[in-house]
């Protein structure tokens, strides 16, 4: 009916429009706030919100989302983002040993560290081998000899009562015991003092050239805050590093020094250390750490909802329309969307590629031709909504403009008014053979 095309051109105009400004400063303060109370740098949050007002106000009108809640989708990605986007693997060495060394404050938790990376890699099939550099401390060498112990793998240490010894050296030795011992994987413990200090990072320094790590992972406790930001530079200046271990993750931090380390340095968070035991110990996951960092874990919830339920009403009207009688109501505006629709879930396809029964469906939209659809899509867009609503009236004056309008051959609109039918006679079959759910992916 009229009625119904004119609500679907509506649709489309409402879906050219752009955030407004209004809306996005209204929730990015509520986004600073948050921010704030997670204990995030204030510089690093004002940089932060820069970014996200900038990328809120290039992004279109969602048809499934408030504006506040696109905003906060916005901003849920770009922390993603900064804390990591997908995690980074260990590097190994090609010619073992491989050494890790791990550098931050007293206390941040690198000792403890040594012992869960020890047991975790052992698991993997590593031998490591766990090397005191720490002499500062009367109980580090022992504290580290304990862990060790309990991770059951291997220690190397200077003999108790020696005095204090020169912790460069051991570091230097443990490489050539681990080569002779058949070690695959040398982690330096190191010292740290409770605040920064000058002669604490030069010998982090004098250790590091004298083993050139393969990763430098800067171990920063999670429930230090504001400070994360000074820290992470004094060490990435001091002695450089890696990656980051995030510790004591357990605790009742919301998580800013996450943000703020990663913001600051560029580097990636690598493990999340949630406890004293050796066990506590896991990947990063950046997702997780974002959503605690905003604190807005229900919003996000109904976010994805929101979402998914617009895309199965999405799905469901395409299918209503594909079950009319031979498809007739199954425009070539449809037919755009659902394409749209298909280039969009590329980059969920890997995921669905992991669900039972998925890998079919992963496959053919990886099959998707980008500047295919990107040639339809211009045909489609030189039509006009009558054309488009019903392309029976397609005839050779009307091909000849609308192939002048997109640039390219009247066959190729030919043959995509030609291949639309043959599609939704397909689709229709299959809509009214009672196929629950999806309608078939067209264009392909
Ligand atoms: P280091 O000085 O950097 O070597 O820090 P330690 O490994 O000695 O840890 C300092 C204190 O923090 C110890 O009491 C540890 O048991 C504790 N600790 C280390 N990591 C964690 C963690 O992830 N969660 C909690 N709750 N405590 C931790
Ligand atoms: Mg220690």
């Amino acid at each position: 009916t009229l009625s119904d095309r004119l609500s679907a051109t509506f649709k489309s105009l409402r879906g050219k429009g752009r955030l407004s400004e209004a809306d996005i400063d209204a929730t990015a303060r509520e986004i600073r706030i948050a921010l704030l109370e997670a204990d995030v740098a204030l510089p690093v949050v004002r940089a932060f919100i820069k970014q996200v007002k900038e990328r809120a106000g290039g992004a279109e009108v969602s048809q499934a989302l408030n504006p506040a809640q696109q905003v906060i989708k916005i901003v849920n990605e770009e922390l993603i983002g900064i804390l990591g986007g997908e995690t980074r693997r260990l590097r190994f060495a090609k010619q073992p040993p491989t050494v890790i060394m791990l550098a931050g404050l007293q206390g941040s938790g690198k000792t403890t560290l040594a012992g869960k990376l020890g047991r975790w890699l052992k698991s993997q099939g590593h031998t490591p081998l766990l090397v005191a550099c720490d002499l500062q401390r009367p109980n580090a060498v022992n504290q580290l000899t304990v862990v060790a112990e309990r991770a059951e793998v291997g220690v190397y240490a200077p003999e108790p009562g020696n005095g204090v010894g020169d912790p460069v050296k051991v570091a230097k030795d443990s490489v050539e015991h681990a080569r002779a011992k058949q070690y695959d994987i040398v982690i330096v413990d190191t010292a740290g003092r409770l605040g920064i200090d000058q002669e604490l990072m030069q010998q982090a320094a004098d250790i590091r050239d004298a083993v050139s790590p393969d990763e430098i992972l800067f171990v920063v406790d999670a429930m230090i805050g504001q400070d994360a930001v000074n820290t992470a530079e004094a060490f990435r200046d001091g002695v450089g590093f890696d990656g980051v271990v995030l510790s004591k993750l357990d605790g009742d931090a919301r998580g800013g020094a996450a943000l703020s380390v990663a913001h600051v340095t560029g580097r990636q968070i690598m493990f999340a250390s949630n406890g004293e035991q050796l066990d506590d110990f896991d990947a990063f996951h950046p997702d997780r750490m974002a959503s605690r960092i905003l604190g807005m874990g229900d919003v996000l919830t109904l976010i994805e909802k929101a979402e998914q339920t617009f895309s199965r009403q999405e799905a469901e009207k395409m299918a209503a329309k594909l079950a009319s009688a031979k498809g007739k109501d199954f425009t070539l505006d449809d037919f755009l969307a659902q394409m749209e629709q298909v280039r969009k879930m590329g980059s969920i396809s890997k995921l669905l590629g992991m669900l039972p029964g998925m890998a079919q469906v992963r496959d053919q939209i990886q099959n998707v031709d980008e500047r295919e659809v990107d040639r339809t899509a211009a045909i489609i867009k030189s039509m006009t909504p009558v054309e488009r609503q019903d392309p029976t009236i397609i005839n050779g004056s009307r091909r000849a403009r609308i192939a002048r309008g997109s640039g390219v051959e009247v066959g190729a609109v030919k043959n995509l008014v030609e291949r639309f039918f043959e599609a939704r006679k397909m689709m229709s079959k299959m809509a009214q053979g009672g196929m629950p759910g999806m309608p078939g992916l067209p264009g392909m």
